[in-house]
């Protein structure tokens, strides 16, 4: 550690430690006698010094105010002044002098402004104050009076705690209690000018979004409205003009906006049928009410006396069903001819058409949103060429169509009828990782075999339904979408989605996710193409091992490495024995198997990190990384012998082969790829001119394999007994 880093950790040592060992200085200068008339007025000072210097740093040292909170007092502060209050009362007679009840003060002051969490040090400094004080007296000689002072100064620390969070408590809980009290009205609202469908839950994850564009439709109705309004009531000269317009039930009339006097309305409900308004609005008919006296009870929005002589409402109707009413009235004996009455209808017309244009405004946003939200998904699709992007795609995307708890992706097999969970998120994904399960009687079967997003309602009724399999279950969710994957009227997979909420996927949700399906597949399938492709580019399809070309390029990458970092490297060549005549006596299809099982057996000796090829015919060809010669040797050698133990089971009975294998080290047997295979293939030769069943290393004159030592008459000579192609005993 250098000298700046300990001066700087010194300095934040001090920092912290600085209030609270000044105050626990001065309460043993307290349980000393400090402070007391008898006392050293030298050490008075000291301590006083102390005091003060910690206040000032604590001062200075204050964390700024942020704008979201003022911080609380500085708990190290309100310490500093607990002590300087009990130096106090020290020096001016103890318990029975004047200042005996400042520590409470401070105590509970302390405890209603500093950090809550920091109560118990104040009431415990507070406690210790007042032993020390008690011991400086009389030795705490007095034990109850001490134990009653104690008791007293942490009661008072308990009770303000108490109180402080409790009115925070109580102050809380009505702010929240206000907050969603607006958010139902402004739910109701938007549902009675159906901004949006009544049974429709927010289940987006942009409630918040939602929220706000709702609220500012509702402005935007009420702003407009009370335009209208206003202009109405000044041309024909209203006391009020009023709109009021149904709940979604149609059951009762709620205040939208009204331009009136000073007088003051009711914000209450008005029930259909009930007063002039509620009248107007059952009977779907205009009520024109003139001459009214000051005692008329039938005005109901009115909180008080109302002095109104000419009453007008007309009913707001909408394919027959009142939508609201539109009142007008005057306090002037001027009744409401035929031509107020057009006039208000027209006015009526137009309320109306304000808010089916936000209505309409409103979802042309939304609709819009959802175009943005598709359009994202089909370019992340569109950009996706592996699996693994695309089922990134998809989860993005339904994470942005709808709010859900568990998504999963499984492929299907629709010849196997086989499902496979290719990827899952959420909550309990961990069991549907990797699972794969056949048709069954579950939801994800049920919509791979009928092409239909299923349940229909979206529901999940867990007990007796599954969605996977019997086995898994989906306790805490409520309701499950899950979309058939289709391309070309195939299934490839299934889209499940599920949520802990009841009605979780709404209308407008599913037919998103519907949209989203349709894109997946088309990804899907196209990422599943593009693997395939490149699998017959790479691979040789008879045993899965990688083909010539691929071979040769791996190969090559790995030889580069082991010269960058001077590591050895081996390659083997591998040649069936006689197979000709395993073709021959045996037929092809026979020769294939046996070209397959040596595949096997390839891939079953092989390290992590060996790489394998099918050269053609029955040659394949082996690598192995950090390898020498003898050391491939050695593997080469497990090969013939695995090889040589397998027994196929052919029509014509049981067949056993044998094979040779050539060996080359890079770089003692060669430079680059050529000149290894070369030598490699020189070994294989020579093991085929030594009788064949056998692995023989470059240049290495003794053979390491089994098999007779006579030599052959070249590559082609005859089959030794127990070599190349034998029935099998
Ligand atoms: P040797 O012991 O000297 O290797 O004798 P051999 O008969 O195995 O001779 P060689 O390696 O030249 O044999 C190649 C034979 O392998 C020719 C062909 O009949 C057979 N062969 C090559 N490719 C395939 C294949 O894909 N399937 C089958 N069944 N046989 C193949
Ligand atoms: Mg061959
Ligand atoms: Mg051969």
């Amino acid at each position: 550690m250098d000298l700046v880093s300990i001066f700087r950790r010194a300095g934040r040592g001090y920092a912290r430690a600085a209030a609270p060992g000044a105050a626990l200085v001065l309460a043993l200068w307290l349980a000393a006698g400090g402070f007391s008339p008898s006392g050293s007025r030298v050490g008075d000072a000291l301590v006083l010094a102390l005091l003060v210097a910690a206040l000032a740093q604590r001062l200075v040292n204050r964390p700024r105010a942020s704008l979201d909170a003022p911080p609380p007092m500085d708990t190290g502060v309100a310490l500093l002044l607990l002590g300087g209050a009990d130096a106090a009362v020290a020096a001016t007679g103890g318990a029975s002098g004047p200042f005996a009840a400042l520590p409470l003060l401070v105590v509970a002051l302390g405890v209603a402004l500093a950090d809550p969490r920091r109560t118990w040090v104040l009431a415990g400094y507070g406690a210790l104050g007042e032993l020390c004080l008690g011991y400086a007296r009389d030795g705490l000689e007095d034990r109850a009076g001490s134990a009653v002072r104690v008791l007293l100064v942490l009661a008072a620390g308990a009770v303000h705690h108490g109180l402080t969070r409790a009115e925070v408590y109580r102050v809380r809980t009505h702010a929240r209690k206000i907050l969603a009290e607006e958010r139902q009205r402004q739910k109701e609202a938007a549902q009675s000018f159906r901004l949006v469908s009544p049974q429709a839950p927010a289940s987006r994850p942009s409630e918040r979004d939602d929220e706000s564009r709702l609220k500012s439709s509702l402005d935007a109705i009420h702003a407009s409205t009370v335009g209208l309004l206003v202009l109405v009531r000044r041309t024909m000269h209203l006391r009020t003009c009023a709109l009021f317009w149904a709940d979604v039930k149609g059951r009762q009339l709620r205040l939208v906006e009204a331009a009136t006097d000073d007088v003051e309305l009711r914000e209450e409900a008005i029930a259909f049928g009930v007063g002039a308004v509620g009248g107007a609005a059952s009977m779907a008919r205009p009520v024109v009410l003139a001459h009214l006296r000051p005692e008329y009870a039938g005005l109901t929005y009115y909180k008080g006396a109302h002095g109104v002589r000419a009453f007008a409402a007309m009913p707001i109707l909408d394919g027959g069903s009142v939508k609201g009413v539109l009142v007008a009235d005057r306090a002037e004996d001027h009744p409401f001819d035929a031509d107020d009455q057009a006039t208000l209808e027209a006015v009526a017309l137009q309320a109306r058409r304000l808010i089916d244009n936000e209505r309409v405004f409103a979802r042309l946003e939304r609709a819009r949103d959802d175009l943005a939200k598709l359009f994202q998904a089909a370019r992340a699709l569109g950009e996706a060429r592996v699996e693994d992007q695309v089922l990134a795609a998809v989860a993005a995307a339904s994470r942005a169509i709808v709010e859900h708890d568990l998504l999963v992706l499984a492929t299907y097999d629709a010849r196997a009828g086989e499902h496979r969970v290719r990827h899952a998120e959420g909550e309990g994904s961990e069991r549907l990782r990797g699972l794969s399960f056949h048709d069954n009687a579950g939801i994800a079967s049920a919509v791979a075999k009928t092409r239909h997003a299923l349940p229909y309602k979206g529901q999940l009724d867990t007990r007796t339904q599954f969605v996977f399999t019997r086995e898994l279950d989906l306790g805490g969710c409520a309701s499950v979408l899950s979309l058939p994957l289709v391309v070309r009227d195939r299934v490839i997979g299934t889209l499940t989605l599920a949520s802990r909420r009841r009605n979780g996927f709404t209308e407008g949700a599913r037919q998103l996710l519907g949209v989203l399906a349709g894109n997946a597949s088309v990804a899907l399938a196209n990422a599943q193409s593009v693997h395939r492709l490149e699998e017959l580019a790479t691979t040789d399809p008879m045993t899965g091992l990688l083909n010539k070309r691929s071979l040769e390029t791996e190969f090559d990458q790995r030889l580069k490495a082991s010269e960058r970092f001077g590591r050895p490297l081996a390659v083997a060549v591998l040649d069936i024995d006689h197979f000709k005549k395993v073709n021959d006596t045996y037929g092809h299809a026979v020769g294939d198997v046996v070209i397959k099982g040596l595949g096997a057996v390839l891939v079953r000796c092989r390290r992590e990190t060996d790489v394998i090829g099918r050269f053609g015919g029955e040659e394949f060809v082996l690598v192995c990384e950090e390898t020498d010669g003898e050391g491939a040797l050695q593997l080469a050698e497990r090969v013939r012998e695995e090889l040589s133990r397998q027994v196929f089971q052919t029509e014509k009975g049981p067949l056993q082969v044998t094979c040779s294998l050539g060996v080359a080290e890079f770089p003692r047997h060669g430079k680059d790829r050529l000149g290894l295979f070369e030598r490699a293939d020189a070994a294989l030769y020579r093991a085929k001119h030594e009788g064949r069943n056998r692995c023989c290393l470059a240049d290495s004159p003794a053979p390491a394999g089994g098999g007779p030592r006579a030599p052959r008459k070249g590559r082609k000579a005859e089959p030794a007994a127990g070599q190349g192609m034998t029935p099998a005993r």
